[in-house]
């Protein structure tokens, strides 16, 4: 073919919780993608009078959906005088990664999610409820489980582009799944979750499914969607006493960080399902109802990394990676 397709992926200006947008664009066999617009007066990031914003390329990866050569592009959203947006995360996560990259932050993170088939879970009853969670999790059976073809060719499609997927497995509560991405730096492991979320959504839809990262699809005995936040520094990675130090220094800024960890974590983190109030602050050795935990082999191997396990499955990563970072990085340098 004389020309390929790039699938343009931004991350939009919606409030509370941004989401992500694509275009297609052709491109002659030779060239490679370059700089491009977009109406941002449709997208919550500029006004109609005064409507361009610019979409600069950060990452870029094969595109698993369409044709051998064609590609997705990950962009960040510039100003038309080419400085970040307000709306980038990217960009700030970026400088806080440079300021401490001496430490090499690693992160691995969860991503939960759920399928809803119209207005309810896949799979649920048409009128009442599935049998209370017990057996969902890691499950197997038509009983047990809800859309697993559309997990396997997302995991197959996450493979093919290159991302760095480490596993995939069904939840607590039925149609609710989850991902893993990572470890990687906190840029790379970010980009990488939005491109995953993308290429989630874009399967689903030809099932006719839909996917949404709400923290709390059901109200009762059900559990939310997190995105459960694995952290480590080089130091981490040799030694125990800087894991500790790391989990104190999270504790020292709780609201800060709560308060960017996505929209209505206050529904998620209850004090139950596998959660620690959002008004209080714990850590722990394999404690799920911390908002910290140790994993068992880490503290078993007296080095590795620490669980945060605040972060909603709505959160933005570039937000919560870059807040990690600089917290605990701060924290151990002085
Ligand atoms: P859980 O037991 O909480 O369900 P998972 O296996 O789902 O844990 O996810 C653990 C995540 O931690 C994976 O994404 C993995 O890549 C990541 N991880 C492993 N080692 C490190 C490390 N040293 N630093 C940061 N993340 C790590
Ligand atoms: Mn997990
Ligand atoms: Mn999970
Ligand atoms: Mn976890």
């Amino acid at each position: 073919m004389s020309s390929y397709r790039a699938e343009y992926i931004w991350i939009d200006g919606s409030e509370p919780t941004q989401f992500i947008r694509s275009k297609t664009k052709v491109i002659e066999k030779n060239d490679s993608p370059s700089v491009w617009g977009f109406d941002g007066s449709s997208t919550n990031q500029a006004v109609g009078s005064d409507s361009d914003c610019v979409l600069n390329p950060v990452y870029t990866c094969p595109d698993p959906l369409r044709s051998e050569g064609d590609i997705l592009v990950l962009c960040e959203v510039l100003n038309i005088n080419m400085s970040p947006h307000s709306s980038n995360q990217r960009s700030k996560c970026l400088d806080i990664f440079n300021k401490y990259s001496i430490h090499e932050p690693w992160f691995g993170i969860e991503q939960e999610y759920t399928f809803f088939d119209g207005s309810r879970p896949l799979g649920w009853p048409l009128n009442g409820f599935p049998a209370p969670q017990g057996g969902y999790y890691c499950g197997v059976g038509a009983n047990e489980v809800f859309g697993r073809d559309i997990v396997e060719d997302h995991l197959e499609a996450c493979l093919k582009a290159g991302l760095k997927i480490s596993g995939i497995n069904a939840e607590v509560m039925p149609a609710q799944w989850e991902f893993q991405v990572g470890p990687l730096d906190p840029v790379a492991v970010s980009d990488q979750l939005w491109v995953a979320r993308w290429l989630l959504y874009r399967i689903a839809e030809d099932y006719g499914i839909t996917i949404t990262l709400d923290p709390k699809p059901v109200k009762g005995d059900w559990n939310g969607a997190g995105a459960h936040t694995n952290f480590s520094t080089k130091e981490m990675r040799e030694s125990y006493a800087p894991i500790i130090a790391g989990a104190k220094a999270l504790g020292a800024k709780v609201d800060l960080h709560i308060v960017n960890y996505g929209d209505r974590i206050e529904e998620r983190l209850t004090g139950q399902h596998e959660t620690c109030s959002y008004k209080e602050f714990r850590y722990g050795v394999s404690d799920r109802g911390a908002s910290i935990r140790i994993p068992w082999q880490v503290d078993k191997d007296q080095k590795g990394y620490l669980e945060d396990r605040r972060p909603n499955a709505n959160c933005n990563p570039y937000l919560v990676t870059g807040l990690i970072t600089e917290t605990v990085c701060e924290a151990i340098q002085t």
